[in-house]
C-alpha cells in the first residue's frame, strides 16, 4: 500500500454483477485502505433473469469459500450437465452439448478424430454417448466427483442452475460481511475531474454525493456510466444474431429436475427450460423482425409444461458489446459491458472473466494506460469467442421452415468464425487459440450435431490399429454407462447436498477445466 492505493472503490449496480463484483473484490482488496460501497436502485430492479452457468463458476464459489450444499439451499439450485438443443438442425433432431469431454485420446489423437474414423467404418451412436457428463445426463442422473477420482467419474464435469437473484442476495450477505457498504438510491448526476475526464462523483437523488477513485458501473443495460456519462460507444452484432427480445416466465415443476438445460428451436428463435428446484426457468429468444411480441408470448405459453407463476416478463436487448469495458476510471461488467443472448450461458462467465481480470490487472491511482489496455483487449477477445459460438448454433442449419431461419442459414459470418467451420468441415480439426472460452469438445459437440460433417479425418488417425481402436471406444462408452448407472439420481443427490448442515467447506473440485477458462487471479 502507497499514496497511490486506490481508497474507495464505487460499485454501481445490485444485480448479479454488481454483488459478484462486490463479493469478489471485497475478499481480494481486503487491505486494511480500500473501501468498497455499492450503490443500488430498488426502484429500478434488477434484470431479474439469468439461472444457467458454466463450470467456471465453481472456481469462482471456491474462490470465496462457498460451501456447495449452503449455495444450492441459498439460490434454490440444481447441477447442470450441459445443454441438450432440439430442433436445431433440422426439426425432430436433438443433440447434447456436454460439459468436460468426450472419451479418451489415444496415442496423443483427439478421441473425435478417432471417433470420425469409426463413424465411416460403422453405424456409431451420437458422440455425446462417450461423454460422462451427457450419459449422466440423459438418465437423470448426478454425483460430484470426488477429487483425483479415475476414469470415467473424473471426465464429469458441472455447473449450477440457481435463481440469478437469490445468487446477488446470497454475495450481497457474504460482500457486507466482507465490509461493503451498501446504499439504496437512484443516482441522478454525476461529476467529471476537468484534469482526465475521469468520474469523480456520482449524485443520488436524495442529494447524497458519492466521490470514488474508481467506479465499477454495474448498471444493466443502460450503461448508466460507462455509456450516458462516459458515451464509450457499442458496437452492434444484431447483423448476425438479429435477436434483440426476449419474454420469461417461469412455472411449476412437472416432475424431478433434469440436470441439464434444454434450448428448443422455434420458427422464429428458441425457448429454454432450465430446472431450478422450486420451479422451471422458461424464456423465448427472438427477432423482432422476424416474429412479434404477442405472437412470441403465444408461442412461449403454448410450449410450457406446467401453468405459469407468474405473468410473462418481457424484455429487449441489443447483442454487442461495448467498445471498451473500461474507459478512464469507469469498468463496466455484466450487461453494461455486453450482451450475447443467453443460448450458451455466457453471461455470468463473462461477469466472473471480467471481475478475474480486474484482480489480476488492479489499477492505483495513476492509472496506467497499459492494465486498460490489456483489460480490454481480453475483455474483447472473450466477447468475440462467445459470439463466434452462438453464430454457429445460427448459422449451421439445414432448416428452411421460416424467414428467419433462412435468414440466419444464409448469412455471412465472422471470418474467425468461418475458419472454424471450413477448418472441421475438412479434416475435423478444432483448434483453440489463446485463452478461448469454449473447447474442442464445445466445437465438436455443436458442429456435428447441426450437420457440420468432416469430410476426412487426420492422416496420423490411420496409424492406429482399427479394431483395437472400435474395441476402446466400446470399452468406454460401457464404463460411461456404469458410472452413470451408479449414482443417484440428480434429485436426491440435490436433497443430500443441500440438506447436509453447513458443513466445513469440502469442496474440492478446483482443478483447471478442460473446455473452459479456469477462473484466474486467485492469490496463492
Ligand atoms: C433473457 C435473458 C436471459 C439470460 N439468461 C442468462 C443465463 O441463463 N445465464 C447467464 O449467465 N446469464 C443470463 N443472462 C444475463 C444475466 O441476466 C445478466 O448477466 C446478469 O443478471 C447481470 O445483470 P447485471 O447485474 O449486469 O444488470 P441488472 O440485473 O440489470 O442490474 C442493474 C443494477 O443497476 C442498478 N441501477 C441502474 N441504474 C441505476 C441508477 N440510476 N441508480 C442506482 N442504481 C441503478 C439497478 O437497480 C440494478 O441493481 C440473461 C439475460 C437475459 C436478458
Amino acid at each position: 500500500m502507497n499514496e497511490h492505493t486506490i481508497e474507495h472503490i464505487v460499485i454501481v449496480g445490485g444485480g448479479t454483477a454488481g454483488w459478484m463484483a462486490a463479493a469478489a473484490i471485497s475478499r481480494f482488496m481486503n487491505n486494511g485502505m480500500t473501501r468498497i460501497t455499492l450503490v443500488e436502485s430498488d426502484e429500478i430492479g434488477t434484470v431479474g433473469v439469468g439461472e444457467a452457468t458454466i463450470p467456471p463458476i465453481l472456481s469462482f464459489n471456491h474462490m470465496l469459500g462457498i460451501d456447495e450444499g449452503e449455495f444450492l439451499r441459498a439460490t434454490q439450485g440444481t447441477y447442470k450437465l450441459g445443454i441438450e438443443f432440439v430442433n436445431w438442425g433440422a426439426i425432430g433432431e436433438r443433440y447434447f452439448h456436454p460439459f468436460g469431454v468426450h472419451g479418451e485420446d489415444l496415442s496423443g489423437i483427439h478421441f473425435h478424430q478417432l471417433y470420425l474414423r469409426e463413424r465411416k467404418a460403422r453405424v456409431m451412436q451420437d458422440i455425446s454417448a462417450w461423454s460422462m457428463s451427457a450419459v449422466a445426463a440423459s438418465m437423470g442422473r448426478f454425483a460430484r466427483p470426488p477429487a483425483g477420482a479415475p476414469f470415467p467419474a473424473k471426465d464429469l464435469y458441472y455447473a449450477f442452475h440457481f435463481d440469478a437473484s437469490l445468487y446477488a442476495k446470497y454475495l450481497r450477505h457474504y460482500a457486507e460481511r466482507g465490509g461493503v457498504r451498501r446504499i439504496e438510491g437512484k443516482i441522478v448526476d454525476t461529476t467529471l475531474r476537468g484534469a482526465d475526464g475521469h468520474l469523480e462523483s456520482v449524485t443520488l437523488g436524495d442529494g447524497q454525493v458519492i466521490t470514488g477513485d474508481l467506479f465499477i458501473d454495474c448498471s444493466g443495460f443502460r450503461g448508466l456510466l460507462i455509456e450516458q456519462v462516459l458515451e464509450t460507444g457499442y458496437e452492434d452484432w444484431s447483423q448476425w444474431l438479429p435477436a434483440d427480445r426476449a419474454i420469461a416466465v417461469p412455472t411449476a415443476l412437472a416432475g424431478p429436475p433434469d440436470p441439464y438445460t434444454r434450448a428448443t428451436a422455434h420458427a422464429s428463435g428458441w425457448q429454454w427450460r432450465i430446472p431450478l428446484q422450486h420451479r422451471m426457468g422458461n424464456g423465448i429468444v427472438y427477432s423482432s423482425r422476424f416474429l412479434d411480441d404477442d405472437d412470441a408470448e403465444r408461442v412461449l405459453l403454448a410450449n410450457l409444461e406446467a401453468a405459469p407463476i407468474a405473468d410473462p416478463r418481457r424484455i429487449r436487448f441489443t447483442t454487442g458489446r461495448r467498445k471498451l469495458s473500461w474507459n478512464r476510471n469507469v469498468i463496466a461488467m455484466g450487461l453494461s459491458s455486453g450482451f450475447v443472448e443467453p443460448l450458451e450461458s455466457t453471461s455470468i462467465h463473462v461477469i466472473q472473466a471480467a471481475i478475474a481480470r480486474l484482480i489480476a490487472l488492479f489499477p492505483d491511482k495513476r492509472f496506467n494506460p497499459l492494465e486498460r489496455d490489456e483489460f480490454n483487449a481480453q475483455m474483447r477477445t472473450l466477447y468475440e469467442d462467445v459470439r463466434d459460438f452462438i453464430v454457429l448454433h445460427y448459422k449451421a442449419t439445414d432448416r428452411t421452415d421460416s424467414d428467419f431461419w433462412n435468414h440466419v442459414r444464409a448469412m455471412d459470418v465472422p471470418e474467425t468464425l468461418q475458419r472454424k467451420i471450413d477448418l472441421f468441415r475438412a479434416k475435423g480439426r478444432v483448434f483453440r487459440e489463446g485463452y478461448e472460452l469454449f473447447g474442442t469438445t464445445s466445437w465438436v459437440a455443436v458442429m456435428l450435431g447441426q450437420h457440420i460433417v468432416p469430410e476426412d479425418y487426420e492422416p496420423p488417425v490411420d496409424a492406429l490399429d482399427e479394431s483395437r481402436v472400435a474395441a476402446a471406444l466400446d470399452e468406454m462408452r460401457l464404463a460411461y454407462l456404469r458410472t452413470a448407472e451408479a449414482m443417484p439420481t440428480h434429485a436426491d443427490f440435490i436433497a443430500a447436498t443441500a440438506a447436509a448442515p453447513p458443513p466445513t467447506p469440502t469442496f474440492s473440485f478446483t482443478d483447471e477445466v478442460p473446455g473452459v477458462l479456469p477462473f484466474t487471479g486467485a492469490p496463492s
